[in-house]
């Protein structure tokens, strides 16, 4: 099967939202911005939901979406503002997107529900919300997925430094994008949010979890942390994990930066989303990693938005992946 056309569209859909974010994060002064507004976010979200939800539909109309968010902030006359802001945004990619009206049709398509038998996109818009409010990592993450299975993964990471050990500064960011059986690839983008190259990718070498660089969310509780840090030191890991927001922890394990991203939730009411790791998670297996839930189980797409059969996730360089689940498993108390 031939995904050529769905790759190559999918990269060019997701590269075109990259401007709402930059845009929408630009206007953020972040001391001056009161962190309960999540405004800025909101907007971004669904400007690049209503833009990619649209172009999929043009293109593939017959394929649903699953997508994070809804449309009610859209059709709610309290937001007016709102949705000014969001169809302004929209219109700079979509220029047919006459009234909040259209662009809440257009978002709306990615909460309609999907055929799991079949094939459908899943779209996270802005992934790493926090991160986004700070103006460190985020993603846009779009995946296509048949029967449970990921056949393709676009994300961008817009603020993702080339090198983790690369002095902060002005980056374009880049994508990481894999077709399944096909391996996985960085495109960098510059000036313009333009492709300026494309190179393959593949995980860290790293044959021993000790001293080997990991990565972990930003977010997690302190007990979460705890945790992992307790494994890291079963382990040996590298004494700090590198902690970033959003689905650039993939990236950052397919391009062998760390050779483990450890997600261990502990609270049994958490259940990670589809949206969260489709995308990731076979630009990560297809850079020559792995990825299982904590107890080593593949992820299982077909409960539908949820990884109901799932507890947080284990993405690896594949070769110490055995020696992670093993200590997860003598330190974690089972189920
Ligand atoms: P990250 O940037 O890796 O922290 O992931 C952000 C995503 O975590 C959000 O999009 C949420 O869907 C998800 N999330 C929210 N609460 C939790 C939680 N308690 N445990 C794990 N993930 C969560
Ligand atoms: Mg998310």
């Amino acid at each position: 099967m031939s995904l050529h056309r769905e790759f190559e569209f999918a990269i060019e859909t997701v590269r075109s939202a990259v401007q709402i974010c930059r845009s929408v994060q630009s206007q953020i002064d972040v001391g001056r911005w009161s962190k309960g507004d999540k405004t800025p976010v909101t907007v971004a979200d669904l400007a690049v939901q209503a833009v990619v939800s649209r172009r999929l539909s043009e293109q593939y109309a017959d394929v649903p979406l699953m997508a994070e968010e809804g449309a009610d902030e859209l059709t709610n006359p309290e937001y007016a503002d709102l949705q000014q802001q969001v169809t302004q945004h929209v219109r700079t990619v979509c220029p047919d997107a006459d009234s909040p009206a259209t662009v809440a049709e257009w978002v709306g398509r990615g909460q309609t529900g999907v055929d799991m038998n079949r094939r459908y996109w899943v779209l996270d818009p802005v992934d790493g919300t926090k991160g986004f409010l700070r103006k460190e990592q985020y993603a846009i993450a779009l995946a296509l997925v048949e029967r449970g299975q990921v056949l393709l993964g676009v994300l961008a990471c817009p603020n993702l430094p080339a090198s983790l050990t690369a002095p902060a500064g002005e980056t374009w960011g880049q994508l990481y994008a894999a077709v399944r059986g096909q391996g996985a690839e960085q495109l960098n983008l510059g000036p313009g949010n333009v492709i300026t190259g494309r190179q393959p990718l593949r995980v860290s070498g790293a044959s021993q979890p000790a001293g080997a660089d990991w990565v972990e969310r930003v977010e997690a509780n302190n007990s979460n942390q705890d945790i992992t840090a307790q494994i890291g030191q079963h382990l040996g890991l590298s004494a700090e994990p590198h902690r970033l927001d959003s689905q650039a922890k993939y990236a950052v394990v397919a391009r062998g930066e760390a050779a483990l991203y450890l997600r261990l939730s502990l609270s049994k009411s958490y259940t990670e989303k589809v949206w969260d790791h489709a995308a990731g998670m076979v630009v990560t297996e297809e850079a020559g990693g792995r990825v299982t839930d904590v107890w080593g189980r593949p992820l299982d797409l077909t409960c539908g938005r949820q990884f109901d059969r799932n507890r947080g996730i284990v993405a690896s360089n594949g070769q110490i992946h055995e020696a992670v689940l093993a200590a997860i498993r003598a330190m974690v108390p089972a189920e």
